[in-house]
């Protein structure tokens, strides 16, 4: 992929944030488990948050593999504050496309300028891979709905400001027809929620969501009823192309800082990277990173050019976390018995991308993804 001047304009102002203001801080962040959101503001007033969303809204109007260069550049520095961007060109897109426009001019600019973080709820307690099974329940009561449920393991959960949630408006157990996404403000009363004690990404708090007798607006319900599923979950062939490049930020990271170690360290009266034994496997690791993040790119460019990239963004969303995690591994073990210890970043990387060979949907589901697009989804299962 060849940046434009603009691309490469942002890729830099995103690399320099992220050397100088993520990078040094990045096991700290993990000790105190904060997302701090002084830093989220930054981003917003450097112009890193939601580039793909129009400029009425705070954007720039970029197109998708910009937003994708600016994803992994802030990886590259703290992978889990890179959550962030994704966050808003995912949620914003939705709430632009489907929102209704009190809900809409109030909140996106806020999410673009770093001033609000909105969580997306999908996943409940009995199952997130069949999704469209779900229990959480909205019924219309006057002029409101009122929802009851819980969703959990979702990102963000106890330090969101709002919550797009996905609920069950129509006949229980209709599958993904009948599902309804609506949007919350946190402080609405009925909402409680929890933290989990995660092996990674500490701050970005997931946990679980309790809705209990949440009542709100009809105008908070986002997009048609009983179409949650076929309008606003069109974003996440977005989102997984977006979480690839943010992998390949970390995985490079790792690479690059081992890459500078082999050819300081010395074994055998030589530099380690003098042994094949050492250099190939980083060189493998340069090839696999190198492939994923290309791929990952044309997936986003299919998108800008308004051409179908599901399998191509399933491909990438399984292969990145996986790849990401083995090559991290790898620079782990070329620093020897300094890898092992929590001083070096390359642990915390592991742990941190590994999340994302989970979340937004498992490498099996993706695998059937791309099944269902080869073979049709009757012949896939
Ligand atoms: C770090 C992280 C962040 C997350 N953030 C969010 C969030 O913000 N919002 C949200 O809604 N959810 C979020 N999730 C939840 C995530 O989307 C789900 O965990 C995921 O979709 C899998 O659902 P499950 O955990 O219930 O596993 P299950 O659906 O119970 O699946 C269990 C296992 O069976 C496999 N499996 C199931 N069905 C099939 C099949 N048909 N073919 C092959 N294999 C199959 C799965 O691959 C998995 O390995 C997050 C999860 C993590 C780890």
């Amino acid at each position: 992929m060849v940046l434009t001047d603009e691309q490469k304009s942002l890729q830099e102002t995103a690399s320099r944030f992220a050397r100088e203001r993520l990078a040094p801080d990045y096991q700290k962040r993990e000790k105190h488990g904060i997302l701090e959101r002084d830093l989220i503001a930054e981003m917003g007033s450097l112009g890193l948050l939601g580039v793909d969303l129009p400029e009425s809204v705070g954007g720039l109007g970029v197109d998708s593999v910009t937003t994708g260069v600016i994803a992994e550049a802030l990886a590259y520095g703290d992978f889990n504050i890179s959550q962030l961007p994704v966050n808003v060109s995912l949620n914003g897109a939705i709430l632009m496309r489907h929102a209704q426009p009190e809900i809409r001019d109030h909140w996106v600019p806020r999410m673009v300028s770093g001033n609000a973080v909105v969580a997306i709820c999908l996943t409940e307690p009995r199952g997130g891979s069949d999704a469209g099974n779900m229990q959480l329940r909205a019924r219309k009561h006057g002029s409101d709905y009122i929802l009851n449920g819980e969703k959990t393991s979702i990102t963000f959960a106890d330090r969101a400001d709002a919550y797009l949630v996905f609920a069950r408006t129509g006949v229980p157990d209709a599958g993904a027809k009948g599902v309804t996404a609506f949007f919350i403000p946190g402080k609405t009363p009925g909402i409680s929620r929890t933290c989990f004690n995660d092996v990674g990404s500490a701050i970005i708090g997931r946990g679980s969501v309790f809705l209990d007798d949440v009542r709100i607006p009809l105008n908070h319900r986002v997009g048609d009823e009983g179409k949650g599923f076929s309008q606003v979950m069109q974003g996440f062939d977005y989102s997984r192309a977006l979480i690839a490049l943010q992998c390949c930020g970390a995985a490079q990271a790792s690479l690059d800082e081992t890459w500078a170690y082999a050819r300081d360290r010395e074994a055998f009266g030589r530099p380690i990277g003098n042994f094949q034994g050492v250099s190939f496997p980083l060189a493998e690791g340069e090839s696999q990173i190198g492939s994923i993040r290309q791929l990952s790119f044309h997936t986003l460019a299919l998108r800008d050019a308004g051409q179908k990239h599901t399998a191509e963004a399933a491909m990438v969303k399984w292969m990145g976390p996986k790849a990401a995690f083995d090559v991290i591994h790898q620079c782990l073990l070329t620093f020897g018995h300094y890898g092992w210890s929590k001083d070096l970043p390359h642990q915390q990387r592991l742990r941190d991308v590994m999340g994302l060979e989970i979340g937004d949907g498992t490498a099996g589901i993706m695998k059937l993804l791309i099944a269902r697009e080869r073979l049709g989804r009757a012949a896939a299962g």
